[in-house]
């Protein structure tokens, strides 16, 4: 259930909705919009005609139930999109966020040759794997903590924030130590320890969706991060595995229309995962910023045919300086014939 405020409602009011939605025994979470509060009441085994009798209560506008499984993500909760600073950069308002680097940090030249070289283009942050999920134990595994000094250091050179991925709740302290905003994977997209420990940390966190995750498993993951406590996620579509094998995944572009409907939460696209091949990275682009995506997550390489890992998906400088350019180009006209043609 949501405790909706009135405009306007006092802190009083609102300490005795916290209070009040305590002995119901349930927990408050309160989200506090521009313009109004709402205190949530999750949980199950509260006493609910207790919440219900709430409506009379003073600077109460309304007490309603939330009907999606998830709760503290939802749209129903908070109408206004929100927005997660990464480092001062703004994620879900009004300007598209590009991050872009190579999928692992393999060396200093190579990576400071990309930061340099992405800012110049137009990237906003920058990201590189220094702890990564491999399908092959004999594949290179990331450089570690040296990958996070290395980031430390383009991030020091350009001020581009820097994005890295997580996958061990053991490396949670020493990753949120250097990084902007934590990536979760893919693979550990239902990884609820790692989820928990996420939820306790003061970064925003970037959560990926699942190869197989339907949007509300991918919701209830966020859920799991607001429910502890860390508000700032931004989601990430990265492409679900489907019968086609000519790309590398298929870039859900439904989901992420879908998960705009659903959530006030920002929602980014990684094209680069989502099709697999370099070749059709700026048309998935142009896609995903038509359909609603707040930002895109691009793999860039000085030189992909050498890439350790994700090679065929990465674009070289020149290439990523080209999408950047094709970006900021307005979208197709229709001449007056073609649209009345097809109003008709
Ligand atoms: C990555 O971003 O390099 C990565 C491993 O992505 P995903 O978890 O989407 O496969
Ligand atoms: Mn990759």
């Amino acid at each position: 259930m949501i405790i909706n405020m009135e405009y306007g409602a006092s802190e009083e009011q609102i300490a005795h909705i916290i209070a009040a939605v305590e002995r119901a025994g349930y927990q408050p979470h309160t989200i506090r919009g521009t313009e109004r509060t709402v205190v949530a009441a999750v949980g199950s085994g509260g006493n609910r005609i207790q919440l219900e009798g709430l409506q009379a209560a003073p600077g109460v506008e309304a007490v309603v139930a939330i009907t999606q499984p998830f709760k503290l993500v939802s749209r129903q909760v908070r109408a206004k999109s929100s927005v997660v600073y990464v480092r001062g950069v703004p994620v879900g308002g009004d300007e598209f966020v590009v991050i872009a680097g190579p999928c692992s940090v393999e060396s200093r030249d190579q990576l400071l040759a990309t930061a340099r070289s992405v800012k110049q283009a137009g990237a906003r942050m920058l990201r590189g794997g220094a702890y990564k999920p491999r399908t092959s134990p004999y594949d290179f595994q990331g450089l570690g903590e040296e990958a996070l000094r290395l980031l430390a250091e383009a991030r020091d050179e350009t001020g581009l924030p820097i994005v890295t991925e997580v996958m061990s709740t053991e490396d949670v302290g020493l990753i949120s130590e250097y990084a902007d905003l934590l990536q979760v994977g893919a693979r550990n997209m239902q990884n609820f320890a790692l989820l928990r420990a996420l939820a306790r940390v003061d970064r925003p966190i970037l959560l990926k969706r699942g190869p197989s995750a339907t949007v509300k498993e991918w919701l209830l993951a966020a859920e799991y991060l607001l429910a502890g406590g860390n508000q700032n996620v931004i989601l990430c579509e990265r492409g679900i595995r489907t019968f086609e094998t000519d790309t590398r995944n298929t870039l859900d572009l439904a989901a992420i229309a879908l998960a705009k409907e659903l959530t006030y939460l920002p929602v980014i696209a990684d094209p680069s995962h989502g099709t697999g091949r370099r070749s059709l990275i700026p048309a998935l682009s142009s896609a995903a910023l038509a359909v609603g995506a707040d930002g895109l997550m691009v793999e860039v390489h000085p030189c992909p045919e050498r890439a350790l890992s994700d090679g065929p998906q990465s674009l070289d400088l020149a290439g990523f300086e080209r999408l950047m350019s094709t970006l900021s180009r307005p979208a197709r006209t229709l001449t007056p014939k073609e649209f009345s043609n097809s109003a008709a």
